[in-house]
């Protein structure tokens, strides 16, 4: 499930994951196209926080001991 913030009703809304349309990865961010149950598609970019997720993870795995 996810929750997205509908920019027509401006309500909170849960999504299950077969809503989601479409993801597009763009070099700056990811473009989700989620239909809402208000009837329309919105896009929703996740870049910036995906970024940095992703750049933690590859950091962690770099700091992290090689295992025996
Ligand atoms: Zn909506």
């Amino acid at each position: 499930m996810l929750l997205i913030t509908c920019p027509v009703t401006h309500t909170d809304e849960l999504v299950a994951e077969r809503r989601v349309r479409s993801v597009t990865n763009h070099p700056t961010h990811v473009a989700m196209e989620v239909e809402c149950p208000c009837g329309q598609l919105h896009v929703y970019r996740t870049g910036r926080r995906w970024e940095e997720a992703r750049a933690r993870v590859a950091a962690r795995a770099a700091e992290a001991p090689v295992p025996a």
